[in-house]
Parts: structure tokens; sequence; C-alpha cells
């Protein structure tokens, strides 16, 4: 296992579950420029069109997130963070409904109570690290007790923004955002044997 902190803060998207989000697919969906951030530009568009874009991304959301399925090895790992009475949280750019319905269809939503999910609505999105602080205060605890553990560059510049301890989880092995990151691993099972 890696060195032990007390909170293990969790991407849920393609870190908890196997990546699904097609991004280009969802910009497109969305009538957005193949490079626009999603957020930003629905948050900056016309009132009519950010209703329009709204609905659509609900729908795209829920839809994801019936497919869900559980990273490899997630299981146990987090069986094992439980165990040893860590605890266990998600930052999250999606929505909490969405969050809970991914968790279930994941078959992780034992793990996680609804308190420990900062949701898009509660916080401003990663990287901005404030997500990471409510934790924190919800807990007590100070950044150097928590590790943040993401696919993606938000993630890690977020944990780091905390000064959290930063956990690179991608499954091809090239781990592009490297140099954010105090720990890589491909999977789970990998992890746990860091
Ligand atoms: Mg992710």
């Amino acid at each position: 296992m890696p060195p032990d902190r007390p909170l293990w803060i969790f991407d849920m998207d393609g870190t908890l579950t196997e990546a699904v989000h097609d991004f280009g697919w969802i910009r497109s969906e969305l009538g957005l420029a193949a490079d626009a951030p999603i957020l930003d530009s629905i948050a900056s568009a016309s009132q009519e069109r950010r209703t329009a874009m709204n609905r659509r991304l609900h729908e795209i959301e829920l839809e994801l997130a019936a497919q869900a399925r559980p990273a490899a090895g997630i299981h146990e790992f987090l069986a094992l963070l439980k165990q040893a009475g860590h605890s266990l949280a998600i930052l999250t750019r999606n929505k909490h409904e969405i969050a809970l319905l991914t968790l279930q269809k994941a078959g992780l939503a034992e793990f996680f109570e609804s308190e420990a999910i900062v949701d898009r609505e509660m916080a401003p999105p990663k990287p901005d690290p404030e997500g990471i602080r409510f934790h924190l205060n919800r807990l007590g605890l100070n950044p150097g007790q928590a590790f943040m553990v993401g696919d993606y560059r938000y993630d890690l510049e977020a944990g780091r923004a905390a000064g959290a301890g930063t956990i690179y989880m991608d499954p091809t092995g090239a781990f592009p955002f490297r140099e954010l990151a105090d720990i890589c691993a491909r999977d789970f099972l990998e992890l746990m044997e860091h």
C-alpha cells in the first residue's frame, strides 16, 4: 500500500469507474468547439442556450451513469482502506444525483456516505482546490493527511494546490501529467502493490 494517510479523496469518472466519457462527443452534442471547456462554456452562454445545454448535458450524464462500471481492483482497494479506518470521499465535476447513480451502477455505493461526495454545485470545479478543503474542514484534517486520486490533470492540480498528496491513475501507463503526481499507477491492483 502507498504511504498511510487518513483521508482519501477520489475523482469519480475514469478513476472509481472505467472511463466512458467521450468528451469530444459530449462537446459536439452541446454544439461546442472541440477544445472548449464544457462547464465554463455553459456558464458563459446566453440564458436560453445555457438552459438547452444543461438539459442535454443532464440527459447525457444520466446515460453515462447508467453504463458505469467499476475500475479494476477498486472494490478490493476501497474495502482495504475502509477496514483500516480511513475516510473515503469523492470530489467530482458531476452532479450529486448523477454521482449517487454512478456509484450504485458501479457497485461502489456502500463505500461513500452522501455527505462524503462534493459535487460541482457544492464547490468550484477542479482544478480549484476548494472541494478538497471542504473535505479537510469537514473532518478537521490538514492537507498533509490527504491524498487526491484522479485520472486527469485537474484532479492532480487541485490536489497540489490544496497541499495534498496526489495519485495519478492512467490505465494506458502513459501518464502525460506525471509531473503533477506523487504516485502513478495503471490501476488499483498496481497501487496496492506500491
Ligand atoms: Mg476523471
